[in-house]
């Protein structure tokens, strides 16, 4: 088994805080963009956005975590905890998806409920 290198605290901690500044901008836009839309596309997209920010401060905060030395509660370290952010962020994007599925039926079937009601009213 290959050794790895140790991890690199500080740099990981700087890719993330720019990850977490250039998603909040971006998710401003997006949800700008669905103020002014009202799409449900442009709206899912946002809320994508949204869970992209939680699971970075999870990740930012499993790093720190990760970074501390082992002690008699953990004799291995800390750092099984980025799994359990990997965990996270899975289930996080899992429930998003699964919301705007739901979201994107209902406004489907909603539509052809319009549609059907219009055209049997002629
Ligand atoms: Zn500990």
């Amino acid at each position: 088994m290959r050794k790895t290198a140790p991890i690199n605290i500080k740099s990981k901690v700087t890719a993330i805080r720019w990850v977490l500044f250039f998603s909040f901008i971006i998710m401003m836009v997006k949800f700008a963009a669905w103020y002014f839309s009202k799409s449900g596309a442009i709206l899912s997209d946002a809320l994508e956005s949204l869970i992209n920010i939680a699971t970075s401060f999870f990740a930012l905060y499993s790093l720190f975590y990760a970074s501390k030395l082992r002690d008699a509660d953990h004799p291995y370290g800390h750092g099984k905890i980025e799994y359990l952010a990997v965990g996270f962020e899975g289930a996080l994007i899992f429930g998003t998806g699964m919301y705007i599925i739901i979201n994107a039926v209902q406004h489907f079937l909603l539509l052809m409920n319009c549609r059907t009601s219009i055209w049997v009213s002629f």
